[in-house]
């Protein structure tokens, strides 16, 4: 006999139909709200689980060479870098993969600092390593820090964010990687002791050192100050790669110094011949970021040092187009959900070029003016019927470029 609608009762816990704030059928009977928020918490826990299980065995057939074509998936240009990064990263496996016995030679952490203007891909690249690597990776600002004690972030506090993206897993932690932004911002203020105390930058640079170097280290699970009631978790750093990155605004003069090349736009030495300024940071090393103010200990701790070239025309032309996640993908991409097929056309992407080049922009720049372009189609054709093709050419840029957004960049440049 078929069973009445109020007889119904969940099939997982037995709670009635009237028990029940809602009860959904299924083929052979029915869950209760209660029940579906259960076992979405244990499907929860379970894939928490399978992700927590950071990889950190580099399958065999992974060379530096698979990691460099990695690399050229998604960042454009930046060859040397790559290739010393990937070199870096391969060798750091081997090194987490060493099993050491007390008579074995020991492989020194590789930890590397990257030159190179803001926006040339710096960032990009340690994040697209840490993809490819499937390990623990943040980003830290280093302006933010102090000297322990002082108004500002303790150093350690790194190693809380790097806890927090691998959800506390503290043997994943071990062996993360953290990207040091604008190390160059920490540099020493000029070779005078100053009657205030230097705790933001030589401060900070020694007590960098000993993170870098590999060291234990109690911190806060919370973040924040330590205080004595807290409870602490200890770190070990000797397996976390460490890249730094800066801009070394001005590390030009010194490398030009150095090399007693004359610079154009700066002459140092009449007598040899000219090199681009743009040219010269493909010559830095550890010496110039001594000159620059980085503490000899510190970048002892940084043996690995590379460059990242300025970003020409051809460059940011690629980035809008090229890379997996390129640019003018994104919105293709962002169109394509609402069933819009987007085409841009080649002029449009040499103005967006010429604009990026114009305002001084970079390849930062090019996100703006894309939205600069996009934004009012993005907010209209969401709510407009029978469209399918949205052409962008150069007319309609135009129209879009108007006198406000085009005040709007040169500002931000
Ligand atoms: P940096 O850290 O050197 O200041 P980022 O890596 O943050 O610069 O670059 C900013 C943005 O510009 C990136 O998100 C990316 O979209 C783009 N970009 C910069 N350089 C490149 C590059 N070489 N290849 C591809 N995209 C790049």
């Amino acid at each position: 006999m078929p069973k009445k609608k109020d007889d119904f009762s969940c099939s997982f816990c037995g709670r009635r139909k009237d028990e029940a704030l809602i009860l959904i059928a299924g083929i052979e009977g029915h869950i209760c709200e209660n029940c579906v928020g259960q076992a979405q918490s244990i499907i929860d826990e379970e894939l928490y689980q399978q992700e927590k299980k950071f990889k950190f065995a580099l399958p065999a057939i992974l060379k530096p060479k698979n990691i460099k074509e990695f690399l050229d998936e998604y960042v454009i240009g930046q060859d040397e870098a790559k290739r010393i990064m990937a070199v870096a990263v391969y060798n750091h496996y081997k090194r987490l993969n060493q099993k050491v016995n007390k008579d074995e030679v020991e492989i020194e952490k590789s930890n590397i600092v990257m030159v190179g203007s803001t926006g040339t891909g710096k960032t990009l690249l340690a994040k697209t390593i840490a993809k490819f690597l499937q390990v623990p990776f943040t980003i830290v600002d280093a302006t933010v820090f102090t000297e322990a004690g002082y108004v500002g972030e303790d150093v350690e506090s790194i190693l809380t964010r790097l806890l927090q993206v691998c959800n506390y897993d503290i043997n994943a932690a071990q062996k993360g990687i953290i990207y040091v932004d604008e190390i160059d911002k920490i540099a020493r203020k000029g070779d005078n002791p100053s009657i205030t105390r230097d705790v933001s930058g030589e401060g900070v640079q020694q007590s960098l050192l000993k993170l870098l170097e590999g060291t234990q280290v109690f911190v806060p699970p919370q973040g924040g100050r330590k205080h004595p009631e807290q409870k602490l978790v200890k770190i070990d750093t000797s397996n976390i790669l460490f890249i730094c990155g800066g801009a070394f605004d001005g590390i030009d003069r010194l490398i030009a110094k150095r090399t007693q090349k004359q610079v154009i736009g700066f002459k140092i030495n009449d007598d040899k011949a000219p090199i681009e300024k743009d040219k010269l940071v493909k010559y830095v090393n550890s010496h110039d970021l001594r000159s620059f103010g980085l503490i000899p200990e510190l970048i002892g701790r940084l043996p690995v040092v590379t460059h990242l070239e300025p970003l020409d025309r051809s460059a940011l032309k690629a980035i809008l187009t090229k890379p997996k996640n390129a640019l003018v993908k994104q919105y293709q991409k962002l169109f394509e959900f609402e069933g819009i097929e987007l085409n841009i056309t080649e002029d449009v992407i040499e103005f967006i070029v010429d604009k990026a080049m114009e305002f001084n922009l970079g390849a930062r720049g090019l996100r703006s003016i894309c939205e600069a372009i996009m934004t009012d189609a993005m907010y209209e054709m969401p709510s407009e019927t029978g469209v399918n093709v949205f052409n962008v050419d150069l007319a309609y840029v135009e129209s879009k470029m108007g006198e406000d957004r085009v005040k709007q960049l040169r500002v931000a440049s």
